[in-house]
């Protein structure tokens, strides 16, 4: 068949993006990174359009993974991307493929006047964000060394939650006291699972005067039975490190009293596109 003519008419590249991780961060079979490290950025399908507003798709992640391979293809696998950047990427998707300008609505902290705001995502991609995780915990002989989680791993988490939510949502319905506590008692092992699966994901190694250890069944052995006191070294240094490496909170200025404050944008697919 030849060439159709009408391919000069095809979608381009609107916008280019470097991803926060910067270049080189992902293997090939995870980002296929350009010459100059700028992923070109095209705007949404019809079919992605179709993507972003099915509500089992966004739940599950894999309409954002579909939409991401179509709109940025240097991306071959969005499932293993961390989290700041499918955040920075969602971004700039909608930024290629709608109005680079979004309203958001933010209630003032000293006045407690809800408003709405325009935010340019142009400026919130400009944003540097330094993705830094080289930096290691030693405790004693131990050298610990952290990761950012995938997206993968951020939606299974986000859906586990979702099912704990549901669970202690529901327990009021219980009207059987012995039940209930039943219930109660098998959240609050679920909630810990959860919190301990998220931290033993979060590291990437330990190392011993002898071995480097990577691999996830004796990181969690070494979590469940080393004291409570380095267990909670390791946590609070994990959620320190991943709160430097989050997308930086906008800058806000209360519209009724001045008041300036900060905000942290939280991404909400559903809404995002819509
Ligand atoms: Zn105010």
């Amino acid at each position: 068949m030849s060439e159709n003519p009408l391919k000069h008419y095809f979608r381009t590249p609107a916008i280019y993006m470097t991803l926060p991780s910067g270049v080189g961060f992902y293997p090939p079979t995870v980002v296929e990174y350009p010459e100059n490290g700028q992923l070109p950025v095209f705007p949404m399908t019809n079919t992605d359009e179709i993507h972003v507003r099915n509500p089992d798709g966004l739940f599950s992640g894999q309409s954002m993974v579909e939409v991401i391979k179509s709109c940025v293809p240097a991306i071959k696998n969005p499932w293993a991307i961390c989290n700041i950047d499918i955040e920075a990427i969602v971004v700039a998707i909608r930024a290629a493929s709608m109005d680079t300008d979004m309203e958001i609505v933010s209630t003032c902290p000293a006045c407690k006047e809800e408003s709405k705001y325009g935010i340019n995502l142009t400026n919130i991609l400009a944003e540097k964000v330094n993705i830094d995780y080289s930096k290691t915990l030693d405790i004693g002989e131990l050298s610990v060394k952290f990761r950012p989680l995938t997206y993968k791993e951020m939606n299974e988490n986000a859906i586990k939650q979702f099912a704990i939510q549901r669970a202690f949502a529901s327990m009021d319905t219980i009207a059987d006291e012995a039940q209930k506590q039943k219930v109660v008692s098998e959240t609050i092992e679920k909630i810990n699972e959860l919190t301990n699966r998220i931290l033993v994901s979060s590291i990437e190694s330990i190392k011993t005067p002898e071995a480097t250890v990577t691999d996830s069944t004796f990181i969690d052995e070494f979590m469940a039975n080393c004291d409570s006191k380095t267990n909670k070294t390791i946590k609070d240094y994990s959620i320190a490190l991943k709160e430097k490496n989050d997308t930086k909170p906008l800058k806000m200025k209360c519209v009724s009293c001045s008041h300036d404050y900060t905000q942290s944008l939280i991404l909400n697919y559903a809404d995002f596109f819509a």
